[in-house]
């Protein structure tokens, strides 16, 4: 979704004169892959976005449709034969779908002697190229994120320039506006679309908010993150630029010196984290837990309690805000991610498999990798994850970063007169129209520790 710093489309504009950009409409397999509608409409905003861009270099952008992955081959291989494309680039995606799509089309294209050749966008260092001292892959994050800035050399933070100008071609672009009207969405407007756009707003993050980051990024009232996720997931902005501008604003360090800024790329190493394992342990795209035997945790079947949850109705003030948040807006802050996340996986105990869907049906940031590496951390069943005997009290994490409940009141207007001193577990609630909490915390608590601890042992 970007023209600066993208190597399939700057490679193949180096060493071609006339060049198509290929966009796939996969209607199927989006809803096969629970992709929220206030994303696919931001994907959509941004390809107009990058379609004006493309313009002025020359290079239509056609929209292909396929239901799936799968039926994107062989459309993508008629298109190709049709038009007598001699060369294909493409930059790889990591979850198990998409890798396979990208296997198949580079061994059916080499069959057919059309030239393909593949690059890494999404990533520092290839996926599977980073190995611990016994030749294995990470689980752990501390001593990834040790490799991660051992193996990286200057060259691999080189950003791509904007290709040069190509020939003018007789092949159109596709107009977009019938598609752009079809996803439509009522929350667009609080997400402006544009590469240029988020280049300004991270530049301004880091001038502004870099600094203390570190101690405000926590608190979900105060606008100190950088909301940079639906635009560096919808690939509108590379992490090699976020880390090129970060090291531009800490005296050309990444991970020494001004401190907020050093935690911030460490955020984002997080998310390279998360993909080196989508690639390197399939399995958790394949609906299983990173720990085995977390497989056997009963989880319970409470269908009122989860559907109180999706709604933001568990009578637990700081879950439901943070719920309603991501309702409102298609985005939630991450201390409230991990709270409402532990607070159905263990307070509920219910399959963290509904929250990754229910997160993925929602918000505008879902990211098959970074959204499973949350939950599975969450529900103590994934890679370097919270221990199950340490479960966070909802009610705490609400006094400790909502203090004044101000975030509370944001979200659930019912608690605007509620008093501070009883904001985070009003005595009681029915006064303000707000529901009683649905689960006893403390009982619920032990519940879980003692189902995960009999089923480990
Ligand atoms: C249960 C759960 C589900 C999550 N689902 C998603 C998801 O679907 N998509 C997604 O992008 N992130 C997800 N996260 C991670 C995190 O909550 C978001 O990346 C972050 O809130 C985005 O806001 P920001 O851009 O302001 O982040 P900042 O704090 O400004 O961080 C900068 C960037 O670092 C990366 N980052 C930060 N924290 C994490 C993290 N814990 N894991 C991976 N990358 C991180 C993101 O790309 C983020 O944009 C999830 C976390 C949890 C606990």
């Amino acid at each position: 979704m970007r023209v600066l710093d993208n190597p399939a489309l700057h490679y193949c504009c180096l060493n071609s004169d006339e060049v198509i950009a290929i966009y796939f409409l996969n209607r199927k397999q989006w809803m096969e892959h629970n992709d929220a509608p206030i994303k696919i409409n931001f994907w959509l905003r941004n390809l107009e976005c990058l379609q004006n861009e493309l313009k002025k270099l020359n290079i239509p952008l056609v929209v292909l449709e396929a239901d799936t992955y799968r039926d994107t081959i062989s459309v993508l291989k008629d298109f190709s034969i049709k038009n007598d494309v001699k060369n294909l680039y493409f930059n790889v995606e990591y979850p198990i779908n998409e890798l396979e799509r990208d296997r198949e089309i580079y061994t059916l294209f080499k069959e057919n002697n059309i030239g393909v050749f593949v690059h890494h966008d999404q990533v520092i260092h290839e996926p599977g190229s980073l190995k611990t001292q016994t030749g294995n892959n990470f689980s752990v994050y501390s001593p990834f994120k040790r490799k991660w800035f051992a193996e990286l050399q200057d060259k691999q933070l080189d950003i791509l320039e904007i290709p040069h100008k190509k020939e003018a071609m007789a092949i159109s672009g596709t107009d977009l506006s019938e598609i752009l009207d079809e996803f439509s969405h009522d929350y667009a407007e609080q997400w402006p679309a544009g590469e240029q756009y988020i280049q300004n707003y991270i530049d301004e993050f880091l001038k502004f908010k870099g600094t203390t980051y570190k101690v405000k990024r926590n608190f979900p009232a105060i606008d100190a993150t950088a909301k940079l996720s639906p635009y560096i997931n919808a690939g509108v902005v590379s992490s090699k630029w976020c880390l090129v501008k970060a090291k531009e604003y800490n005296n050309d360090l990444l991970d020494d010196g001004n401190k907020g800024i050093v935690h911030w790329v460490s955020e984002i190493l997080w998310r390279e984290f998360y993909r080196h394992i989508i690639y390197n342990f399939p399995k958790v795209s394949k609906n299983l837990p990173f720990i085995d035997y977390t497989k056997n945790i009963p989880w319970k079947k409470d269908a009122e309690a989860l559907q109180k949850w999706k709604e933001g109705k568990t009578g637990i003030p700081i879950v439901d805000a943070g719920i309603r948040e991501m309702l409102a807006t298609g985005w939630m802050h991450n201390r409230l991610r991990m709270i409402v996340a532990m607070f159905l996986s263990k307070n509920l105990l219910t399959n963290w498999q509904e929250g990754e869907k229910y997160f993925m049906e929602n918000l505008i940031d879902g990211d098959i990798a970074s959204n499973n590496g949350g939950w599975q951390w969450s529900a103590s069943t994934g890679t370097d994850a919270a221990p199950y005997f340490r479960i966070m009290n909802p009610e705490t994490q609400s006094i400790k970063f909502d203090p004044q409940g101000k975030y509370i009141k944001r979200w659930i207007p019912e608690l605007k007169d509620c008093p501070e001193a009883e904001i985070h577990m009003p005595s009681n609630p029915e006064q303000y129209n707000y529901p009683k909490p649905i689960v006893d915390l403390k009982e619920s608590r032990k519940n879980a520790i003692d189902v995960f601890s009999a089923i480990k042992s």
